[in-house]
């Protein structure tokens, strides 16, 4: 056995949680166990401390244990205030969908709580269903949405669906930014809503084509088709405007929300809606609970909200997300240059990939294009995620794009942090240049990794 076997922490995991994971883990060299967290950092036991860029999957804009969301539940719990009591108005959901909608253009007043963003945006496919009494569903190649059956049936994902099929019927995809496919789609279906990302995550980080998204909601609207908007990774100020959507000048007829909504420590989704449509779904006495679940709008993933949405506005993270973001986009873009293996560093706000392939730029690459791509897809990336973690860094590929390397540090980051991102990285690619030393550096590793898994 490794040491991370042998670790209680590990061993535990892997008998009562989930064996292959740990697995995992050590064989790729990520076999560490976290102990603190703070702001921008974590700590593993060992006291190795790790600049944290992958943050929850976008969950940590305000970063480890933000002091006010912290101070705000203690102060909650110590008020002895109801947390569940499902029989009478709650204050805090209240304040919390008032606060969101004044943060959101008209009409987007009505708020749905609930735990997750699976939940969050199936309760806007739910809502979309109800509202329009039509069944067909339209998503985009390569979104994500969560791991829900109603989210997994609006993604194009083989190997998160297979196990799990029939999954809804009268789903459809189409390639993210193409118009014509999306308004073929729309006159084929009748669609109940067409469910899709304003930057697709989990895809690399792709950004739609200028006006895509406002054309789309256009298309959508004069097919009565609803345009649910999946804000769970891109909202609350990671792209440089509190929402998304924001930059892309229009408004959709629903908005998820989640990961970051609970300022890091609580669980909460939301789905954000017009009066006129949750009207339309659940607006009578036996369709007002058509839709529900016992945590979904509790008071303290409510104050925990409310919290983070000050904090925004008070610190302006908004602001932070957009000139940080503007600060590590321009240092790795200069950084990577004329990088061999770097085929495009985009991003937005502090949402930020850096995508590695075959540039042409030796023989090799362009006699081997496609070997680079497959070595790049299926190792590079996790290769070059783990050795920034032995440099103090923690990140991850994207997780339908292994060759992407997503970057999105909390939005509470100093410049010295960003700087020092852009310099790891920065390392991290100069140290493989090459793709048959990246291959032998690689497999010299694994050997040594498996070879230590028997002997021990
Ligand atoms: N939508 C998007 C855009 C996401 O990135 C994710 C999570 N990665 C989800 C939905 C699902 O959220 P959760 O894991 O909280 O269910």
């Amino acid at each position: 056995m490794t040491p991370f076997a042998r670790n209680p922490v590990a061993a535990r995991h892997a008998k009562h949680l989930n064996a292959p994971f740990v697995e995992l883990l050590d064989v790729l060299g990520f076999g560490r166990v976290y102990t603190r967290a703070s702001g921008t950092w974590i700590w593993d036991e060992e006291g190795r401390r790790y600049l944290d860029a992958l943050a929850g999957f976008g969950a940590l804009n305000l970063g480890h244990n933000p002091p006010r969301i912290a101070a705000r539940l203690r102060a909650f719990v110590d008020a002895e205030a109801p947390n569940l009591y499902h029989v009478g108005p709650s204050p805090y959901a209240g304040e919390l969908a008032e606060a969101l909608a004044a943060r959101m253009p008209a009409p987007l007043r009505v708020a749905m709580f609930s735990s997750s963003g699976a939940e969050a945006v199936e309760a806007g496919i739910k809502l979309a269903r109800a509202a329009t009494r039509r069944s067909a569903l339209i998503h985009c190649e390569g979104g994500y949405h969560g791991t829900n059956l109603g989210t997994l049936s609006v993604m194009d994902a083989p190997r998160l669906r297979g196990p799990f099929e029939p999954l809804l019927a009268d789903c459809r995809a189409v390639p993210f930014g193409d118009l014509p496919a999306l308004e073929r789609a729309l006159k084929d279906a009748r669609a109940a809503a067409f469910v899709v990302e304003p930057i697709q995550a989990e895809a690399g980080v792709r950004l739609p084509p200028p006006g895509y998204l406002r054309e789309a909601a256009a298309l959508c609207k004069r097919h009565g088709t609803l345009f649910v908007l999946d804000e769970v990774q891109t909202g609350l100020g990671r792209t440089g405007s509190l929402w998304a959507f924001e930059a892309e000048g229009f408004t959709p007829d629903v908005v998820a929300l989640a990961k970051s909504l609970g300022g890091g420590m609580m669980p909460i989704g939301a789905t954000v809606t017009s009066e006129a449509l949750h009207h339309a779904a659940y607006g009578s006495a036996d369709r007002f609970d058509l839709h529900g679940s016992t945590f979904g709008g509790n008071s303290l993933a409510c104050v925990a909200a409310l919290e983070t949405l000050r904090t925004i506005e008070d610190e302006q993270l908004v602001q932070r997300s957009a000139e940080l973001g503007a600060r590590l986009l321009g240092g790795l873009r200069t950084r990577l240059a004329d990088h061999p293996l770097v085929t495009d560093v985009r991003g937005r706000g502090l949402l930020v990939a850096v995508e590695i392939g075959p540039t042409g730029a030796d023989w090799m690459q362009r006699v081997a294009a496609g070997a680079v791509t497959i070595a790049a897809e299926k190792a590079i990336g996790q290769w070059l995620a783990v050795q920034l973690l032995e440099d103090g860094v923690l990140c991850q590929p994207a997780a339908r794009a292994w060759n992407v390397l997503k970057l999105q540090p909390p939005l509470v980051a100093g410049e010295a942090e960003i700087d020092r991102l852009i310099a790891a990285v920065g390392d991290a690619f100069d140290a493989n240049r090459r793709l048959p030393e990246v291959a032998a550096r690689l497999s010299a590793r694994l050997v040594r990794r498996s070879v230590a898994r028997v002997v021990a």
